[in-house]
């Protein structure tokens, strides 16, 4: 079955608020212990140099093949279902052979074509991409052209797979320790900016409480994010939302995305069967849940809870001692 245009606006209508709610949720859980996160980020990348990873020589093909053979490694039935959406001629391909700049990866469904654009860096981080691309297409929504819940949090199977992808990488030696861990920084940073931006550009919008931006409003804003070495971004940032050139909530299904696949991986390292198949029944909603529900059913516990567990995470990566 498919969706109808109005199906779509119902889901949207009937989910935004629920959205908003797990959404505010998690900022709140994240507001109370931010300095920690801060904290602990910097002690977990401290000793890491960026510049440790190296372009590799791989083909787009070369990048491909790699992915493919984790899939048929990771799960039978995700593999079978990942080819079949491959060599399906309905799927618009829009693959380019690795560049030494990202022009960027995604996949979707547009006027009821599914596509995959991969632009993938020559680097370990265009191949773990190439596997993040993949993991999309391996949820039920993606092979019966369903689309509302990648609006929400379609991340996670992609996050979490791309986190498999890189310890299957170090164990099978195709990668180093310096770029396991670079992968690992990089996916832990992009939530921790995210954050970051979130949470205060959430505070500037509680201030103005709806009103317009007004120059007034704006210096009152800059007080608020004085310390702040992000400042000058967050405040375009806020400019641009009060314009409504972008929409706030833009970076919601990464952060989510972030937390719980994290916490999933951790489940996995313990218990991969048991994990794989919980999984595997994830992939199979489409429109029937709303957020909350599914961080409940993914992780068995509530976002706030959600959000408590991966700060305790970062305090165990990083040595600091609880508060
Ligand atoms: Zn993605």
């Amino acid at each position: 079955m498919i969706l109808s245009k109005s199906e779509i606006e119902e889901f949207n209508r009937k989910y935004h608020n629920k959205e908003t709610d797990a959404f505010n949720n998690y900022i709140n859980s994240v507001r109370k212990q931010l300095e920690t996160l801060h904290h602990a980020w910097q002690e977990i990348t401290k000793d890491k140099d960026n510049n440790i990873i190296k372009d590799n020589d791989y083909s787009l093909s070369d990048m491909i093949t790699i992915s493919l053979e984790f899939f048929a490694c990771f799960d039978k039935d995700i593999y079978t279902n990942l080819l079949k959406i491959l060599n399906d001629d309905s799927v618009k391909l829009n693959f380019s052979e690795p560049s030494a700049e990202n022009r960027g990866n995604n996949c979707g469904i547009k006027d009821w074509r599914r596509f995959i654009n991969l632009n993938p860096t020559n680097n370990v981080f265009g191949l773990t991409t190439v596997c993040h691309e993949f993991a999309h297409l391996t949820s039920q929504r993606m092979q019966e052209k369903k689309m509302p819940k990648s609006e929400y949090i379609g991340e996670v199977e992609s996050m979490f797979i791309e986190k498999v992808f890189a310890k299957y990488l170090l164990d099978k030696k195709i990668i180093s320790e310096e770029e396991y861990d670079a992968v690992n920084i990089s996916l832990i940073k992009s939530v921790s900016n995210r954050l970051e931006a979130v949470f205060q550009e959430n505070d500037i919008l509680n201030f103005l409480k709806g009103d317009i931006l007004t120059e007034e409003k704006l210096a009152e804003g800059e007080k608020l994010l004085k310390n702040s070495p992000n400042k000058d971004a967050i405040l375009n940032r806020i400019q641009s939302i009060a314009k409504g050139t972008i929409k706030s909530d833009v970076d919601f299904r990464y952060i989510i995305g972030e937390v719980v696949s994290e916490l999933l991986f951790e489940e996995y390292k313990k218990e991969p069967q048991k994990t794989t198949a919980k999984f595997k029944e994830y992939l199979k909603h489409n429109a029937d849940i709303d957020p909350q529900s599914m961080v409940v059913e993914l992780i068995g516990k509530s976002p706030e809870e959600t959000v408590s567990d991966y700060l305790a995470l970062f305090r165990e990566l990083s040595d600091i001692e609880q508060e």
